[in-house]
């Protein structure tokens, strides 16, 4: 069966002792649980930081971006290659803000896809709408899909204290699976963890969760108090 994942997103926020300490008292409280996966989504400056204090533990490690290419003259770029050389489990592409706030398209998140997966980073591909799903999947191999996770964040959810309806997140999620089964077949959708994000918080998670297409959340603003997302955590 598919293994939840919850997901803090912590955009930019905090600063590197911060980023350490929420993390050490993260992995304290969780121990060796490993009915539910964790990632922890944070700027590219704490991740060698973290990706120290989380070795050995079923927490994953997330970058918000990477460049489409490894190396050359992208000044202020992150290389994905570089990410997985430091041990970065996942990055995270096409974020609402990223295509908001920094002009990313379909093709350029499709391009960071395609080079992510080739260099062994898993991806966590966020889509918007629906439509989204088929571009920035395009020239993915079925084995390469293995190293996918969908994040549906539906613009209007994010960061607005609005979350999508249960009923409404499921559906998107469920199309989103009837999809991945027409370009990759019955097995391929099976496996594939679809997440929902957007205002995700106590009140809501437990709901979200139990609908039979999502099987995780990426988590904003209730990531950034420690005790708030232990709770989360403890609903999944
Ligand atoms: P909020 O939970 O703050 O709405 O943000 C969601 C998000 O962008 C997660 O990636």
């Amino acid at each position: 069966m598919r293994k939840p994942i919850i997901v803090a997103n912590w955009k930019m926020n905090f600063l590197r002792d911060q980023a350490d300490l929420f993390l050490q008292k993260l992995l304290a409280r969780l121990g060796h649980n490993q009915t539910v996966e964790v990632g922890i989504a944070a700027q590219d400056l704490f991740l060698p930081d973290l990706i120290k204090i989380a070795d050995d533990s079923p927490i994953s490690i997330v970058a918000q971006n990477a460049h489409w290419e490894n190396f050359g003259a992208f000044t202020g770029e992150t290389s994905p290659k570089a990410l997985a050389n430091i041990g970065v489990d996942y990055v995270m592409l096409g974020h609402f803000e990223r295509r908001e706030l920094f002009n990313e398209t379909n093709s350029t998140v499709n391009l960071k896809v395609r080079t992510a997966l080739n260099d062994g980073l898993d991806v966590i591909v966020d889509v918007e709408e629906m439509e989204q799903v088929e571009p920035v999947l395009e020239g993915i191999t079925e084995e390469q899909m293995k190293g996918i996770i969908i994040g549906f964040e539906p613009t209007f959810a994010i960061g607005t204290g609005m979350s999508a309806s249960t009923k409404g997140a499921q559906d998107v999620a469920q199309q989103i699976r009837k999809t991945v089964r027409r370009l990759y077949g019955a097995p391929t959708a099976q496996a594939i963890r679809i997440l929902y994000g957007g205002s995700v918080d106590r009140d809501n998670l437990a709901d979200l969760i139990a609908q039979p297409d999502i099987d995780g959340s990426l988590v904003g603003r209730a990531s950034l108090d420690f005790q708030t997302f232990w709770e989360l955590v403890k609903i999944m």
